[in-house]
């Protein structure tokens, strides 16, 4: 069985890192915060007898012996960060699952044939880069320096000055690739972040495969004129010509198909003052779809309308790429396999697609992965109010202990 006072411990004193007056989270990637949450966590594990290290990419994989350490291991992981006004459950979960699992193989005194890891992924969430899930991307080979010295934060501090900052070598990065060989399967545990689960009075959701983003920087150039001296139809006004791609991101999303979306979550507008028609607007796209030729078909609508708007309001419209992940469809034996556990236990499961993108769907083109939803109340997530009760995150870390024993073979 799994400790829960244990894991409700750990919860407590992870949740202080970055904790805000209103009970919200602020624990950016690599800011003072996530350093003390990651400290933490390497103290645990160092405490739960596993091998620690920090890798090129930020990452913390802590490593359990096993009767046969040159085989493939089983991995468990998820992340700390979080957005700005987070929550509390959402990655942390996952990580605090891998390390009572471990925990969990000590007090039972079971040894496995596969060593067992837990992973820390380092920087899952974009809100610090602009782009998610770094630390698993590096780890399993999707990142070059040149793509590390150029991803910034808003102080214009790149990911590769951070990491190297935290002590890190990330030009050292190719040594620590994953190859298909390290790794025999990937399990993660997550928070839904949807309504779904608690909608439907369902115990877990067994992800069937997983929608990944394709995100642009948008930089809208207008110009700057008196608010009160410029006749409507001589302006560039890059804010109005802003409002119009909003609308047009929703509507390229409704038209596509049910598991579309697409979303303006970002924006700065410049001067920002009352008097001034803006002369620049920047913000941010995020268009999302489990299916991979219709968030093609998206993006290039997405296109179409930055010439079209360009043309209206005579702005110019400049787009960067910053990501164009491709959706993942997770391994149907592992599926099998948690459906057989839950089935046992009597709990409910849901087979469903995840609308988020997780560093799991990056492990998957390694190995066979699973990626396991509890319900969140509410359906709420990257938010204050984010939660999920203990008695279903333990239930989720109960399915992914015994799945992760029987893979790595317990003796
Ligand atoms: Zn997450």
């Amino acid at each position: 069985m799994i400790n829960a006072k244990r894991f409700q411990d750990d919860f407590c004193a992870i949740a202080q890192f970055g904790v805000l007056d209103n009970g919200g989270v602020t624990r950016l990637a690599l800011t003072p915060p996530d350093y003390e949450a990651r400290n933490y966590l390497i103290r645990s594990m160092q405490n739960a007898g596993l091998s620690v290290r920090i890798d090129s990419f930020g990452n913390i994989r802590g490593r359990r012996a096993a009767e046969n350490q040159q085989l493939p291991a089983v991995m468990i992981g998820s992340h700390l960060d979080t957005v700005p006004q987070g929550g509390h459950y959402d990655g942390v979960i996952g990580v605090l699952a891998g390390l009572e699992i471990i925990r969990h193989l000590n007090d039972e005194n079971i040894s496995t044939k596969h060593p067992v890891e837990l992973i820390n992924f380092c920087c899952e969430e974009s809100s610090r880069f602009g782009v998610a899930t770094l630390g698993s991307k590096g780890l399993t080979g999707q990142l070059t320096c040149n793509m590390m010295q150029s991803i910034r934060d808003h102080q214009g501090i790149s990911f590769y000055q951070a990491l190297q900052q935290g002590g890190c070598a990330p030009d050292n990065h190719a040594q620590d690739i994953l190859r298909p060989q390290d790794i025999k399967s990937f399990f993660e545990l997550h928070i839904e972040q949807g309504p779904v689960l608690e909608h439907q009075k369902i115990d877990l959701g067994i992800v069937t495969a997983i929608a990944a983003p394709t995100r642009f920087r948008v930089k809208i150039i207008g110009q700057n004129d008196h608010s009160g001296t410029t006749p409507m139809a001589l302006r560039h006004d890059a804010l109005v010509a802003a409002a119009e791609l909003i609308l047009a991101v929703r509507n390229i999303a409704c038209d596509s198909s049910p598991d579309s979306v697409a979303t303006v979550g970002e924006i700065h507008n410049r001067p920002n003052a009352m008097n001034v028609i803006p002369g620049e607007v920047q913000l941010s796209v995020d268009i999302r779809d489990i299916d991979l030729e219709r968030k093609r078909i998206m993006t290039d609508n997405f296109k179409a309308q930055i010439a079209i708007i360009q043309q209206t309001h005579q702005c110019q419209i400049e787009s960067m790429l910053l990501c164009d992940d491709q959706p993942i469809t997770l391994n149907t034996g592992l599926r099998d396999h948690l459906k057989d556990i839950a089935r046992q236990h009597s709990w409910s499961y849901h087979c469903m697609p995840s609308g988020a993108g997780h560093d799991a769907m990056h492990l998957a083109k390694l190995a066979p992965t699973a990626l396991v939803f509890i319900p969140s109340r509410n359906g709420i997530s990257h938010n204050i109010a984010e939660s999920s009760s203990l008695e279903n995150i333990v239930r989720g870390i109960e399915l992914l202990s015994e799945a992760v024993k029987q893979v790595a073979q317990a003796v």
